[in-house]
């Protein structure tokens, strides 16, 4: 049976993951260790984190009370995590329950195998993507991995669904990039084609963000 656990879910999300009321639904695991990461308890090995293990239909016995508000206002599930394509069949089988209707966007690093991508390609409407920083150097040094994977499934995306469904967010991270970087950055995802992104900065000082 297809069962995910999660951490949270939350109703009434309006304009904050793209246009309408979403529900934010967060998947726990992440393949990254993001130096400044808020979400850290949900790749804890002992998953205390575990808030609910549910299955597609489960989840979506649980979301559908908002379906008059996503119809009303182009909204839907924003799925995040965590990293929720390593969720990819999970999301898929949840398409074919809430059907074509609902904007589904997922909130990912796209640091995981291509597949993963692959198989969302045709369910997705909107891709937030935190690419953290295109230099391999410092991407390395913030989330402990390396970037081969997140650059080629860029290319991915960029050849198969467009920049429209593309968001690409792009911070600055104190103590680990700057302007420079981050505007080297930007040029590289315009040169794949990008042409939507976040610029922000981590808040570090009093609470970190994702
Ligand atoms: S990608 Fe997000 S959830 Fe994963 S470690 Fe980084 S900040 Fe945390």
């Amino acid at each position: 049976m297809n069962k995910a656990p999660f951490f949270a879910v939350t109703r009434h999300r309006i304009n904050i993951d793209g246009k309408g009321v979403v529900t934010l639904v967060c998947f726990g695991m992440c393949p990254l260790r993001c130096k400044y990461c808020v979400n850290a308890q949900c790749f804890k090995e002992d998953e205390t984190w575990k808030w609910k293990e549910m299955t597609p239909e489960e989840l979506y016995q649980q979301t559908k009370c908002d379906e008059l508000y996503f119809m009303a206002t182009g909204g839907g599930l924003t799925f995040g995590g965590g990293e929720p394509l390593l969720r990819s069949d999970f999301i898929r089988e949840f398409r074919t329950l809430c059907g074509p209707h609902w904007k589904l966007s997922v909130e990912t690093s796209l640091n995981v195998p291509a597949e993963q991508v692959e198989t969302l390609l045709p369910v997705i409407d909107c891709w937030i993507v935190d690419i953290k920083d295109m230099d391999p150097a410092v991407y390395q040094a913030y989330t402990g991995k390396d970037n081969r994977q997140v650059l080629d499934n860029l290319r991915l995306l960029a050849a198969t669904c467009g920049s429209e469904k593309v968001k690409v967010r792009v911070p600055l991270i104190p103590d680990f990039n700057d302007e420079t970087c981050r505007k080297r950055s930007v040029d590289g995802l315009r040169e794949m084609g990008f042409a939507h992104f976040d610029l922000f900065e981590y808040k570090i000082k009093h609470s970190h963000t994702d």
